[in-house]
């Protein structure tokens, strides 16, 4: 009975190379992803290790740039550091909203990648074509892509100016327009906001 044994040999490697496959997939696709939720922005991050990293990446003085004291939300909820993460956060986007004179609610999505190769595969994933950004928005999806071990305020202020850019106003700007909007922010972040 050599027949069946071959027959069982190759129901035997589909089988495990079907659940191989599903679990080779799981990571890529379905892997858990923390989430953390501020009056503006929603983090979402592989790895609790990724969230410490992003916030000391994150140089910005929320005393120093803040008017939240005039705003009315709650304090935000979760550990100390997730407090004062989304408290320096929420201060940043309430600078980028001052510095374009755009006040308007708004609630972003940030995905952080743990490294260069994650999300130059997150991209290649969205567009079917490979491109070496660092950092980038996309308005339909309402999201911002970020690479936690290559990031700095300026760049989160730039990709956030677009999407405070894009929401505010009733017809989107031409690109070029929202670009030199989003270099301003960024070049002038932690100066005093200019008053119209
Ligand atoms: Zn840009």
């Amino acid at each position: 009975m050599i027949f069946p044994r071959i027959l069982r040999r190759a129901l035997c490697l589909i089988f495990f190379s079907v659940i191989f496959g599903v679990l080779g997939l799981v990571p890529a696709q379905a892997g858990q992803w923390y989430t953390l939720k501020t009056k503006y922005l929603t983090l979402t991050y592989e790895n609790p290790s990724d969230l410490k990293l992003f916030n000391d990446q994150i140089d910005f003085s929320p005393d120093a740039n803040s008017f939240s004291s005039f705003s009315n939300s709650g304090p935000p909820t979760g550990t100390g550091v997730e407090q004062a993460l989304a408290r320096k956060l929420d201060a940043l986007i309430e600078k980028v909203q001052l510095i374009l004179d755009m006040r308007k609610p708004i609630n972003i999505i940030v995905r952080i990648y743990p490294d260069k190769t994650a999300l130059h595969e997150a991209y290649f994933n969205i567009y079917q074509q490979k491109k070496e950004l660092r950092a980038w928005y996309i308005f339909e999806y309402n999201t911002i892509y970020v690479n936690v071990q290559d990031l700095f305020a300026g760049m989160l202020a730039h990709e956030s100016a677009h999407a405070i850019v894009d929401h505010f106003l009733a017809v989107r700007p031409p690109r070029a327009t929202a670009e030199i909007l989003a270099r301003y922010v960024d070049s002038h972040l932690n100066e005093e906001a200019k008053i119209y």
